[in-house]
């Protein structure tokens, strides 16, 4: 199976988002939230339906996650969460560079680290506590 990419992540998210908050996603809509050109969208769109992450419904060309692609959203998402907590609380990262450095490399990681780094930050140490939150809120922007 082909790899996800930084930038098919964010399709992805953009994707996600659209379908919840306008209950769909067309390309141009994308374009729009990502801030990226109609041709990138459409190349980055090729890649993800052939991996069979993202499905494009005729004639009104709206695109959707298939399970698969929502499957894998949802554990980035949740590697974004693990790794920004731990970048704050435990490397004393500020928000920025902390959700900067997590967003770079949430798609990477594999599952037992993820596991790892969670059971790190469940019990963090000393004053390292009262730094994690929850209100940790992904960024829509791509940094690239
Ligand atoms: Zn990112």
């Amino acid at each position: 199976m082909k790899s996800l990419t930084h930038s098919r992540v964010h399709y992805l998210w953009a994707i996600n988002e659209l379908n919840e908050k306008k209950g769909y996603a067309r390309a141009i809509d994308i374009a729009s939230l990502l801030g990226v050109s109609r041709s990138a969208v459409c190349i980055a769109l090729g890649h993800l339906k052939s991996m069979k992450l993202v499905i494009e419904k005729l004639p009104e060309h709206t695109l959707k996650l298939t399970i698969l692609g929502k499957k894998q959203l949802d554990n980035i998402d949740n590697n974004f969460m693990i790794l920004s907590r731990f970048f704050k609380a435990f490397l004393n990262l500020d928000e920025e560079i902390a959700t900067k450095q997590a967003c770079m490399i949430e798609h990477l990681l594999l599952e037992e680290v993820a596991k790892k780094i969670n059971q790190i930050i469940d019990k963090p140490l000393g004053s390292s506590s009262e730094k994690i939150n929850n209100s940790i809120v992904k960024p829509g922007k791509m940094y690239d």
